[in-house]
């Protein structure tokens, strides 16, 4: 392996860290901490997890957590109306309702119904507006946790050629937006794209965020390049053991890259730091600071 390891996770305990000072001032000239809510609905097990690590990870910044866990048959009116009552509580400054949602719910029209200024996941399409416009606002955090990552690897972007693999309004497009934002020069790969491979060959930062595991092979990394696996796959080994993989072929793609994050370790936490951090500026944000 020839690429420098992106460690995500002391990334991510580092802007925890940045966060949880932040949060002690915001305490110390408002009288209050910052109040995250997540609201699951249905009993997926990975959403429980992850609505559990994100409560867990609002507690040790010194935030309010708070936590909704209702059943899978709630109605859509239910879920709305809870989401307006928490967008006028003083105390709440983030919602995130976990997806994905049951089937009978339009999430689309649930993210529409979070106050855009309550909004940390970044879904709603005023501040997909906002990103998109170059303005302040609040950005995905997944697409935000790499381009810190990214930033910190190489500096200034201005002109480099950059391949985000994905265009899903989660990962894929507000990515492109960020890295178009800092003035690199962006290819949107999806689903249909030709030549994939020819894409990727003159490609300074490449993001996967597929869910295709070791889709984007080693040889077709640009010697040097920055390498950003969103992807997490799991994957069965033999005995009934599973392992996470990434969206990138790890030991071809390690041989020639620059730079590389692992799965799992590296994007992932990111993603928790990145609401931590949108939360904060979300509470800043409301009470003027
Ligand atoms: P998604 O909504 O399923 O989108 C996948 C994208 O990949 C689509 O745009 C699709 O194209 C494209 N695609 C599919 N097959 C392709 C191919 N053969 N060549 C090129 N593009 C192809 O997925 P997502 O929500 O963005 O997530 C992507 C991955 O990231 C998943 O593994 C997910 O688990 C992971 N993820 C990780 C984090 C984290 O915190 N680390 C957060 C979010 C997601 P079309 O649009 O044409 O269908």
């Amino acid at each position: 392996m020839s690429a420098i390891l992106i460690d995500g996770k002391a990334r991510a305990a580092a802007l925890r860290a940045e966060v949880a000072q932040g949060v002690a001032g915001f305490v110390a000239t408002h009288g209050r901490a910052p109040g995250l809510t997540v609201v699951l609905v249905g009993d997926d097990p990975a959403s429980a997890v992850y609505v559990g690590s994100k409560g867990k990870a609002t507690r040790e910044a010194g935030m309010i957590s708070g936590e909704y866990r209702l059943p899978a048959d709630t109605p859509e009116a239910d879920l709305l109306a809870l989401v307006a009552k928490l967008n006028t509580d003083p105390a709440v400054d983030g919602i995130l309702v976990q997806m994905p949602l049951p089937r009978h719910i339009d999430s689309d029209r649930v993210i529409a119904a979070i106050d855009p200024a309550k909004d940390v996941d970044g879904l709603h399409p005023v501040n997909t507006g906002l990103l998109v416009s170059g303005r302040k606002g609040l950005v995905p955090c997944t697409p935000s946790g790499c381009l810190l990552l990214i930033k910190e690897s190489m500096g200034d972007i201005a002109g480099a050629e950059a391949v985000v693999i994905g265009r899903s309004i989660l990962v894929g497009k507000p990515m492109a937006a960020l890295l178009t934002n800092a003035s690199a020069t962006v290819t949107l790969a999806h689903s249909r794209t030709r030549d994939l491979a020819a894409h990727i060959a003159r490609a300074d930062i490449v993001v996967a965020a597929v869910g295709i595991p070791g889709m984007v092979k080693g040889e077709w990394i640009k010697p040097g390049a920055c390498v950003i696996d969103v992807g997490i796959n799991r994957i069965a080994l033999d005995g009934g053991k599973s392992r996470l993989v990434g969206d990138v072929d790890f030991d071809s793609a390690a041989a020639r890259a620059g730079w590389i994050t692992p799965v799992p370790g590296g994007v992932g936490p990111m993603t928790i730091a990145c609401l931590l951090a949108n939360t904060l500026a979300a509470a800043r944000a409301r009470a003027g600071a």
